[in-house]
């Protein structure tokens, strides 16, 4: 397999006192979609933060075409925005209230010094391929429907010539129909410009629709990470399984194994010892509260932090 364009190693991510990320690693390679999925409070926003520049890592290296982030930067200020672009969640409050379509998106080209009747018209002739034509120039985003603010955001967003774009919730709020949509022009430009996606979202009908692997976070760390179609099958880690069954649409069968968590989710100000899932997990044993599972890699080829994983094809790890 070709090295990753994106690897983070250990990260972490501290506001203060509060360890919002621990020891994240993420491997994103070239035309791959990769699924960031856990409850909101898990930390997969941080990481999408981080990737894409708006938080230093705490501590832990990021790579992006096998450069290390933070050495490239000191020579080199823009070195990741010109590869990472985030799309944030909210499209309407990431554009400018102030600034038409057409200002919005010349905006990344003169701020890169790349303003000029080219890439002027490759800019409205990516706007065309997304469905709006050059009388949405003049708009502005509060006149722009939910679909169409998502559309302004990403043809913004790939102004900038990205290798890898973060993608936070992208469909979150849309109708059904639009979020179809909106996933099949992802599908098509990153087959198309051969990017990479991180896809962040907690609707695992949409990552299980369009990612390829998936990573489980849960109070800042993955739980299990693994091909997409065999942890959806057959969760290893106790939370996979809770979160799928969690999701009736995803298999209606799952309704009679729905996994009920215990409690709420606890403050990442002060984790529990141990496995941080050990309150909530049905399956928790005495040395599930004393000692902190590490990601194993299992016979199938997933990973997963857990002393008795489910599935996976390893024997039982605790010892
Ligand atoms: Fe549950 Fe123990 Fe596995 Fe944690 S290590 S998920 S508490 S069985």
């Amino acid at each position: 397999m070709t090295a990753p364009v994106l690897s983070l190693k250990d990260a972490c991510v501290r506001y203060g006192d509060l360890t919002a990320v621990e020891g994240v690693s993420i491997d994103l390679h070239g035309g791959e979609t990769l699924g960031l999925v856990g409850e909101s409070g898990c930390g997969k926003s941080s990481v999408a933060r981080a990737i894409s520049g708006l938080n230093p890592l705490s501590s832990g290296t990021m790579m992006v075409q096998q450069e290390d982030v933070a050495v490239k930067l000191r020579t080199d200020r823009r070195f990741l925005a010109d590869r990472v672009q985030l799309l944030f969640q909210d499209p309407v409050a990431s554009l400018s209230p102030r600034l038409t379509v057409g200002a919005l998106l010349a905006e990344p080209l003169k701020i890169r010094k790349i303003f000029n009747a080219d890439t002027w018209a490759a800019a409205i002739a990516l706007l065309q391929d997304m469905g709006l034509g050059e009388q949405f120039l003049s708009r502005y985003p509060h006149q722009l429907s939910g679909g169409q603010a998502r559309r302004v955001a990403l043809a913004r967003v790939l102004t900038a010539k990205p290798r890898i774009i973060v993608a936070d919730e992208p469909t979150a709020g849309l109708d059904v129909s639009i979020q179809g949509d909106m996933l099949n022009l992802l599908r098509a430009l990153r087959d198309r410009l051969g990017l990479s996606y991180l896809f962040i979202s907690h609707n695992l009908n949409v990552v299980g629709r369009v990612t390829e692997r998936v990573a489980i976070m849960y109070l800042g760390q993955i739980v299990e990470t693994g091909k997409t179609g065999l942890l959806f099958r057959d969760p290893a880690h106790p939370y996979t399984k809770a979160l799928l069954s969690s999701n009736l649409t995803i298999d209606p069968q799952r309704r009679r194994e729905r996994v009920i968590l215990k409690g709420e989710l606890p403050s990442p100000r002060n984790p529990p010892s141990g496995c941080r899932f050990h309150q909530r997990c049905p399956l928790a044993r005495d040395i599930c509260a004393v000692r902190q599972p590490r990601l194993e890699t299992q016979a199938d080829g997933r990973m997963v932090a857990c002393h008795f994983p489910l599935s996976g094809g390893s024997e039982a790890m605790a010892g």
